[in-house]
């Protein structure tokens, strides 16, 4: 029997995980299938547990679970641990090994497929959510000259602030507390993408912003990436360089072995 993976979220039917670690197994010729899970709203220990109890070695885990994958963790990473968010499950023996590959994704990303270094950047993440939550500490550790955390409920955006203010200069608040201020690197971090939606931001956000980063993938760009280049962004980007990265190091943390990200992500844009 093949060793069996999944990604396990709700909604779950856009995912391109399958496709993504499918790839990856041919390419280093890793013998395993993958595929996705819808979890009810109220259920996810619950699906994770039949999956185990089937054998399953290993989930990727997307919104809107994060969170309660950290608590579900019998073991953490450091990168897990400092984040209390899990994107990455490994089930060995009685063990759940739970880790968080977003941040590693998303500066990978940024920095080496997109050529755009952090240091010294004004960074906004728009966001509080497991993912927001998860790019924190790997943003904070490319020295970013400041990181504004917004959030539509600020008051998670300031427990976040809190959370990690030791590990650099940051600032949180609302969407329309940053109006005016200059941003070179915009990430929304939001789920409003997933719903075509748009956060409700200031309109002069985007005049001095090199990238504005979208972490939600599709074939159009988003309303979000439509607005920020509408109103002054050099260049936006979706998140599939980042779901590709983040999969390749779950990939490694399952499989041991580290695939090619540019073939796959080349594929998937083509
Ligand atoms: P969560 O459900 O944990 O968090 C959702 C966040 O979005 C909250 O901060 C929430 O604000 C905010 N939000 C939702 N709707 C709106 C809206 N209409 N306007 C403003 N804010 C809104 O989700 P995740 O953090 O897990 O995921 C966020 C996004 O990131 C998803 O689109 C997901 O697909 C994407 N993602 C992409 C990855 C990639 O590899 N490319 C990896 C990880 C995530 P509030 O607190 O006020 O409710």
């Amino acid at each position: 029997m093949l060793d069996s993976y999944a990604v396990i979220g709700n909604p779950i039917a856009h995912s391109k995980s399958p496709q993504i670690h499918t790839a990856f197994a041919q390419q280093t010729h890793q013998a395993l299938q993958y595929g996705a899970i819808l979890a009810p709203l109220d259920g996810f220990r619950n699906a994770v547990e039949s999956f185990r109890q089937q054998g399953g070695k290993g989930l990727n885990v997307t919104v809107p679970f994060k969170l309660e994958a950290y608590q579900l963790a019998t073991r953490l990473t450091e990168r897990a641990s400092i984040a209390q968010a899990v994107n990455t499950l490994k089930f060995e023996n009685d063990e759940i090994l739970g880790d968080n590959t977003d941040g590693a994704g998303l500066v990978r990303d940024i920095e080496c497929n997109l050529g755009i270094p952090i240091a010294d950047k004004r960074v906004l993440l728009m966001g509080a959510g497991g993912a927001a939550q998860g790019v924190i500490l790997p943003l904070l550790q490319r020295h970013p000259s400041l990181l504004a955390i917004a959030n539509r409920t600020p008051q998670k955006a300031q427990a976040l602030q809190q959370q990690f203010i030791t590990y650099g200069n940051i600032v949180s608040g609302d969407f329309m507390r940053f109006s005016g201020e200059n941003f070179d690197l915009i990430i929304n971090a939001t789920s409003a993408s997933l719903h075509d939606a748009l956060p409700e931001l200031p309109i002069d956000l985007f005049a001095h912003t090199t990238l504005a980063y979208d972490m939600m993938y599709s074939h159009e760009p988003t309303r979000f990436l439509q607005f920020a280049q509408k109103n002054g962004a050099h260049q936006i980007a979706d998140g599939l360089g980042m779901l590709v990265e983040q999969a390749a190091e779950s990939f490694f943390l399952w499989r041991g072995v580290r695939p090619q990200t540019k073939p796959v992500i080349a594929m998937l844009k083509s």
